[in-house]
């Protein structure tokens, strides 16, 4: 499985706003500035979408982003029947309107036209990249970080389904964590012999 930027966004952006917008452990929200620095970022697959951001966008982009970790959250515990009403929720709430657009002289679907607005054309794009996951028997690929207390979530792109972390940082602190944690049981064991 292979992630293409153009047809993956709503894949991409899922991911994204999760760990930007709705990170597990936050004190204080990020100041609305800031925000919108972050949404450029993750939308720029779409340069109309970042034309269109302003900071009234905000809390709508982050109740967005809520929900999607919800999501991640359920199925992480598995609870793929939960995730699926979830996104059934979303789904209604936000229909897709498919319409072509000519781009550099190519038509290209869109789930929407391009003066459509802008946070619940995301919402449906998103719900509807994770409900196409859950649909194609791939719920696993949308993963969370297993390291305590990181959180971020993933899209498994592995031939197996087989990632476990968000990152190569995080992998390695593990692994290093559980040879230290190994070799301290050793120790303890030979000093009771
Ligand atoms: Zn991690």
């Amino acid at each position: 499985m292979k992630l293409d930027s153009y047809k993956d966004a709503g894949l991409l952006v899922s991911a994204d706003l999760a760990n930007e917008l709705a990170p597990l452990e936050r004190n204080a929200p990020l100041p609305a500035r800031e925000v919108v620095a972050a949404l450029s970022r993750i939308l720029a697959i779409d340069p109309p979408s970042v034309a269109q951001l302003t900071q009234a966008h905000v809390p709508a982009f982050a109740a967005l982003a809520r929900r999607i970790r919800a999501v991640f959250v359920e199925l992480q515990r598995r609870e793929v029947d939960a995730a699926a009403t979830a996104l059934n929720a979303l789904l209604a709430a936000h229909p897709a309107h498919p319409h072509l657009a000519k781009e550099r002289g190519v038509w290209r679907l869109h789930h929407h036209p391009h003066d459509a607005p802008l946070v619940p054309m995301w919402t449906a794009i998103c719900a509807a990249a994770l409900a196409e996951m859950i649909g194609d028997g791939e719920a696993q690929r949308l993963g969370t970080c297993q390291r305590p207390d990181c959180g971020r979530v993933y899209v498994d792109v592995s031939k197996n389904a087989s990632r476990r972390f968000c990152s190569l940082t995080c992998q390695n602190r593990v692994k290093v964590a559980t040879f230290r944690e190994r070799a301290g049981k050793r120790r303890t064991a030979r000093k009771n012999r």
